[in-house]
Protein backbone atom coordinates (compact mmCIF):
# COMPACT_ATOMS: atom_id res chain seq x y z
CA UNK A 1 0.00 0.00 0.00
CA UNK A 2 1.20 3.63 -0.75
CA UNK A 3 -0.95 5.19 2.22
CA UNK A 4 1.15 7.64 4.31
CA UNK A 5 0.78 10.01 6.98
CA UNK A 6 1.80 13.94 7.74
CA UNK A 7 5.21 14.62 9.13
CA UNK A 8 6.34 17.84 9.99
CA UNK A 9 10.02 18.79 10.92
CA UNK A 10 10.97 22.46 11.72
CA UNK A 11 14.67 22.16 9.95
CA UNK A 12 15.96 25.13 11.01
CA UNK A 13 14.86 28.42 12.59
CA UNK A 14 16.53 32.31 13.31
CA UNK A 15 19.28 31.61 16.01
CA UNK A 16 17.79 33.31 19.63
CA UNK A 17 14.18 34.54 17.91
CA UNK A 18 13.11 36.20 20.89
CA UNK A 19 16.55 37.65 21.34
CA UNK A 20 16.73 39.57 18.01
CA UNK A 21 12.92 40.41 18.33
CA UNK A 22 13.53 41.73 21.55
CA UNK A 23 16.68 43.48 19.66
CA UNK A 24 14.66 45.48 17.09
CA UNK A 25 12.12 46.96 19.68
CA UNK A 26 15.77 47.99 21.49
CA UNK A 27 16.63 49.91 18.60
CA UNK A 28 13.00 51.51 17.55
CA UNK A 29 12.56 53.21 21.22
CA UNK A 30 15.83 53.95 22.70
CA UNK A 31 18.91 55.62 22.26
CA UNK A 32 21.44 52.50 21.92
CA UNK A 33 23.56 51.84 19.15
CA UNK A 34 23.85 49.09 17.28
CA UNK A 35 27.14 47.80 19.00
CA UNK A 36 25.20 48.31 22.09
CA UNK A 37 21.88 46.30 21.21
CA UNK A 38 22.58 43.13 22.10
CA UNK A 39 24.35 44.61 25.50
CA UNK A 40 21.05 45.86 26.21
CA UNK A 41 18.79 42.95 25.91
CA UNK A 42 18.66 40.67 28.68
CA UNK A 43 17.68 37.28 28.36
CA UNK A 44 15.24 38.49 31.41
CA UNK A 45 14.10 41.68 29.36
CA UNK A 46 13.09 39.65 26.09
CA UNK A 47 9.56 37.91 27.02
CA UNK A 48 8.44 41.78 28.21
CA UNK A 49 9.78 42.93 24.95
CA UNK A 50 8.00 40.70 23.06
CA UNK A 51 4.76 40.67 24.84
CA UNK A 52 4.58 44.18 24.57
CA UNK A 53 5.42 44.41 20.80
CA UNK A 54 2.65 41.84 19.92
CA UNK A 55 0.11 43.75 22.38
CA UNK A 56 1.10 47.30 20.63
CA UNK A 57 0.13 45.90 17.04
CA UNK A 58 4.26 46.89 16.25
CA UNK A 59 4.46 43.66 14.36
CA UNK A 60 7.21 44.29 11.76
CA UNK A 61 9.47 43.50 14.26
CA UNK A 62 8.72 39.80 14.44
CA UNK A 63 9.47 40.11 10.41
CA UNK A 64 13.26 39.55 11.40
CA UNK A 65 12.70 35.70 12.72
CA UNK A 66 12.16 33.01 10.22
CA UNK A 67 10.97 29.59 10.35
CA UNK A 68 12.01 26.29 7.94
CA UNK A 69 9.86 23.20 7.76
CA UNK A 70 10.09 20.57 6.23
CA UNK A 71 6.84 18.43 5.58
CA UNK A 72 5.97 15.28 3.75
CA UNK A 73 3.25 12.65 3.69
CA UNK A 74 0.91 15.23 2.70
CA UNK A 75 -1.24 15.69 -0.46
CA UNK A 76 -1.90 18.11 -3.41
CA UNK A 77 -4.55 19.35 -2.07
CA UNK A 78 -2.99 20.41 0.79
CA UNK A 79 -0.03 21.62 -1.29
CA UNK A 80 -2.80 24.00 -3.34
CA UNK A 81 -3.83 25.69 -0.04
CA UNK A 82 -0.50 25.87 1.72
CA UNK A 83 0.75 28.10 -1.10
CA UNK A 84 -1.98 30.37 -1.26
CA UNK A 85 0.04 31.94 1.59
CA UNK A 86 2.00 34.56 -0.86
CA UNK A 87 4.49 36.00 2.23
CA UNK A 88 6.28 32.11 2.76
CA UNK A 89 8.50 30.33 0.55
CA UNK A 90 8.11 27.36 -1.12
CA UNK A 91 10.63 24.25 -2.74
CA UNK A 92 8.35 21.11 -3.46
CA UNK A 93 9.20 17.96 -4.85
CA UNK A 94 8.68 17.70 -8.61
CA UNK A 95 6.48 15.56 -10.69
CA UNK A 96 8.38 16.47 -13.44
CA UNK A 97 11.40 14.90 -12.54
CA UNK A 98 10.70 12.61 -9.79
CA UNK A 99 8.58 9.76 -11.42
CA UNK A 100 6.16 7.68 -9.37
CA UNK A 101 6.60 4.21 -11.70
CA UNK A 102 5.34 1.24 -9.77
CA UNK A 103 8.99 0.15 -10.10
CA UNK A 104 10.36 3.61 -9.07
CA UNK A 105 7.97 3.06 -6.02
CA UNK A 106 8.92 0.16 -3.20
CA UNK A 107 5.24 -0.37 -2.33
CA UNK A 108 2.63 -1.20 -4.59
CA UNK A 109 1.51 2.55 -5.70
CA UNK A 110 3.19 5.89 -5.61
CA UNK A 111 2.61 7.30 -1.80
CA UNK A 112 -0.77 8.85 -1.11
CA UNK A 113 -3.43 10.29 1.43
CA UNK A 114 -6.47 8.66 2.78
CA UNK A 115 -8.77 11.22 4.50
CA UNK A 116 -9.99 10.26 7.66
CA UNK A 117 -13.45 10.01 6.94
CA UNK A 118 -13.16 6.99 4.24
CA UNK A 119 -10.92 5.32 6.80
CA UNK A 120 -14.14 5.22 9.06
CA UNK A 121 -16.17 4.31 6.90
CA UNK A 122 -14.45 0.62 7.30
CA UNK A 123 -12.12 -1.76 5.22
CA UNK A 124 -14.17 -2.25 2.31
CA UNK A 125 -14.21 1.75 1.49
CA UNK A 126 -10.66 1.94 2.60
CA UNK A 127 -9.80 -0.99 0.48
CA UNK A 128 -11.62 0.58 -2.66
CA UNK A 129 -10.11 3.66 -2.17
CA UNK A 130 -6.74 1.82 -1.97
CA UNK A 131 -7.83 -0.06 -5.84
CA UNK A 132 -8.14 3.14 -7.15
CA UNK A 133 -4.94 4.53 -6.55
CA UNK A 134 -3.78 1.23 -8.12
CA UNK A 135 -5.67 2.13 -11.26
CA UNK A 136 -4.80 5.39 -11.45
CA UNK A 137 -0.90 3.87 -10.82
CA UNK A 138 -1.68 1.59 -14.35
CA UNK A 139 -3.16 4.57 -16.15
CA UNK A 140 0.37 6.46 -14.93
CA UNK A 141 2.72 3.52 -15.94
CA UNK A 142 0.63 3.12 -19.26
CA UNK A 143 1.40 6.95 -19.86
CA UNK A 144 5.15 6.95 -18.73
CA UNK A 145 5.46 3.92 -21.15
CA UNK A 146 3.97 5.52 -24.58
CA UNK A 147 6.04 8.31 -23.87
CA UNK A 148 9.12 7.00 -24.21
CA UNK A 149 9.56 6.53 -20.65
CA UNK A 150 11.92 8.98 -18.27
CA UNK A 151 11.60 12.65 -17.50
CA UNK A 152 9.87 13.69 -20.55
CA UNK A 153 7.75 11.26 -20.15
CA UNK A 154 6.65 12.10 -16.37
CA UNK A 155 6.25 15.70 -17.14
CA UNK A 156 2.72 14.58 -18.91
CA UNK A 157 2.03 11.50 -17.73
CA UNK A 158 1.39 12.91 -13.98
CA UNK A 159 -1.88 14.48 -15.28
CA UNK A 160 -3.64 11.71 -14.14
CA UNK A 161 -2.36 11.71 -10.77
CA UNK A 162 -5.16 12.72 -8.21
CA UNK A 163 -5.32 15.15 -5.45
CA UNK A 164 -4.94 12.07 -3.05
CA UNK A 165 -0.81 11.97 -4.38
CA UNK A 166 1.79 12.35 -2.09
CA UNK A 167 3.98 15.49 -1.61
CA UNK A 168 7.01 16.76 0.13
CA UNK A 169 7.33 20.02 0.72
CA UNK A 170 9.98 22.85 2.23
CA UNK A 171 8.17 26.13 3.47
CA UNK A 172 10.02 29.17 5.44
CA UNK A 173 7.83 31.98 6.96
CA UNK A 174 8.42 34.39 9.25
CA UNK A 175 6.67 34.81 12.47
CA UNK A 176 4.47 37.43 11.19
CA UNK A 177 3.20 35.48 8.74
CA UNK A 178 3.44 32.24 11.00
CA UNK A 179 0.97 33.47 13.27
CA UNK A 180 -1.28 34.85 10.18
CA UNK A 181 -1.10 31.39 9.20
CA UNK A 182 -2.07 30.03 12.23
CA UNK A 183 -4.95 32.07 13.12
CA UNK A 184 -6.69 30.92 9.73
CA UNK A 185 -5.37 27.07 9.37
CA UNK A 186 -5.24 26.11 12.96
CA UNK A 187 -9.31 27.21 13.25
CA UNK A 188 -11.62 24.21 13.15
CA UNK A 189 -13.26 25.51 9.97
CA UNK A 190 -9.83 25.23 8.31
CA UNK A 191 -9.49 22.14 6.33
CA UNK A 192 -8.48 18.75 7.95
CA UNK A 193 -5.15 18.47 6.75
CA UNK A 194 -3.70 21.60 6.71
CA UNK A 195 -5.32 22.37 9.89
CA UNK A 196 -3.10 19.08 11.22
CA UNK A 197 -0.29 20.69 9.53
CA UNK A 198 -0.30 24.10 11.24
CA UNK A 199 -1.25 22.62 14.61
CA UNK A 200 2.08 20.43 14.08
CA UNK A 201 4.38 23.49 13.09
CA UNK A 202 2.76 25.59 15.90
CA UNK A 203 3.40 22.76 18.74
CA UNK A 204 7.33 22.90 17.39
CA UNK A 205 7.51 26.74 16.98
CA UNK A 206 6.65 26.94 20.68
CA UNK A 207 9.00 24.85 21.37
CA UNK A 208 11.94 27.32 20.11
CA UNK A 209 10.06 30.86 20.56
CA UNK A 210 7.25 30.34 23.58
CA UNK A 211 6.43 34.08 24.29
CA UNK A 212 6.20 34.92 20.47
CA UNK A 213 3.92 31.99 20.14
CA UNK A 214 2.08 31.96 23.21
CA UNK A 215 -1.56 33.18 22.05
CA UNK A 216 -0.98 32.03 18.60
CA UNK A 217 -3.64 29.75 17.03
CA UNK A 218 -7.12 30.59 15.31
CA UNK A 219 -8.87 33.86 15.66
CA UNK A 220 -10.71 32.70 18.24
CA UNK A 221 -8.02 32.27 21.16
CA UNK A 222 -7.45 36.60 21.16
CA UNK A 223 -10.93 38.21 19.67
CA UNK A 224 -14.32 37.20 18.52
CA UNK A 225 -14.64 34.54 15.77
CA UNK A 226 -14.32 35.69 12.27
CA UNK A 227 -16.29 33.10 10.81
CA UNK A 228 -20.02 34.57 11.76
CA UNK A 229 -22.65 32.16 11.15
CA UNK A 230 -20.09 29.50 9.90
CA UNK A 231 -18.63 29.23 13.79
CA UNK A 232 -17.76 26.11 14.94
CA UNK A 233 -19.27 27.54 18.62
CA UNK A 234 -16.70 25.93 20.85
CA UNK A 235 -14.43 28.71 21.52
CA UNK A 236 -14.07 27.88 25.05
CA UNK A 237 -13.25 24.27 24.46
CA UNK A 238 -11.00 25.92 21.69
CA UNK A 239 -9.50 28.08 24.29
CA UNK A 240 -9.09 25.24 26.86
CA UNK A 241 -7.16 23.18 23.88
CA UNK A 242 -4.84 25.70 23.52
CA UNK A 243 -3.97 26.44 27.08
CA UNK A 244 -5.82 29.64 27.81
CA UNK A 245 -8.42 30.34 29.73
CA UNK A 246 -12.06 31.54 28.95
CA UNK A 247 -11.17 35.37 28.91
CA UNK A 248 -8.14 34.18 26.35
CA UNK A 249 -4.98 34.66 29.03
CA UNK A 250 -2.46 31.58 29.55
CA UNK A 251 -3.35 29.81 31.86
C1 LIG B 1 -11.37 28.47 5.72
C2 LIG B 1 -10.77 28.92 4.41
C3 LIG B 1 -11.48 28.75 3.22
C4 LIG B 1 -10.92 29.16 2.01
N1 LIG B 1 -11.63 28.97 0.87
C5 LIG B 1 -11.13 29.40 -0.32
C6 LIG B 1 -11.85 29.26 -1.54
O1 LIG B 1 -12.96 28.72 -1.57
N2 LIG B 1 -11.31 29.70 -2.70
C7 LIG B 1 -10.06 30.33 -2.72
O2 LIG B 1 -9.62 30.74 -3.78
N3 LIG B 1 -9.36 30.47 -1.58
C8 LIG B 1 -9.84 30.03 -0.41
N4 LIG B 1 -9.11 30.18 0.74
C9 LIG B 1 -7.77 30.78 0.65
C10 LIG B 1 -7.79 32.26 1.04
O3 LIG B 1 -8.58 32.99 0.14
C11 LIG B 1 -6.35 32.84 1.00
O4 LIG B 1 -5.85 32.79 -0.32
C12 LIG B 1 -5.39 32.08 1.89
O5 LIG B 1 -5.97 31.78 3.13
C13 LIG B 1 -4.16 32.94 2.12
O6 LIG B 1 -4.50 33.99 3.01
P1 LIG B 1 -3.90 35.44 2.94
O7 LIG B 1 -4.07 35.99 1.58
O8 LIG B 1 -4.45 36.22 4.08
O9 LIG B 1 -2.40 35.12 3.33
P2 LIG B 1 -1.00 35.48 2.68
O10 LIG B 1 -0.95 35.30 1.21
O11 LIG B 1 -0.07 34.67 3.47
O12 LIG B 1 -0.81 36.99 2.98
C14 LIG B 1 -0.69 37.50 4.32
C15 LIG B 1 -1.28 38.88 4.37
O13 LIG B 1 -0.46 39.74 3.57
C16 LIG B 1 -1.28 40.70 2.95
N5 LIG B 1 -1.15 40.53 1.48
C17 LIG B 1 -0.53 39.53 0.83
N6 LIG B 1 -0.58 39.73 -0.49
C18 LIG B 1 -1.27 40.86 -0.68
C19 LIG B 1 -1.68 41.60 -1.82
N7 LIG B 1 -1.41 41.19 -3.05
N8 LIG B 1 -2.37 42.74 -1.63
C20 LIG B 1 -2.67 43.19 -0.40
N9 LIG B 1 -2.33 42.54 0.73
C21 LIG B 1 -1.63 41.39 0.59
C22 LIG B 1 -2.71 40.47 3.42
O14 LIG B 1 -2.95 41.25 4.57
C23 LIG B 1 -2.69 39.00 3.80
O15 LIG B 1 -3.66 38.64 4.76
C24 LIG B 1 -9.63 29.77 1.97
C25 LIG B 1 -8.93 29.95 3.17
C26 LIG B 1 -9.48 29.53 4.38
C27 LIG B 1 -8.67 29.72 5.64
Amino acid sequence: MGKTTVKVRLLEHTPNPEKIIAMAARLCYSAADIDGLEANVAASDQRAFVEKLLDLGHHSTIEHVSFTFGIEGVSRSLLAQITRHRIASFSVQSQRYVGETKKQNQNDTFEYIIPDSIIALGPEAEAEFAEQMAQVQRWYDGWVEKLGGGRGAYEDARFVLPNAAETKIMVTMNARELRHFFKLRCCRRAQWEIRRVAEQMLALVKEVAPTLFANAGPQCLVGPCPEGKLSCGSRAEVRKQYGLNSAGEVN
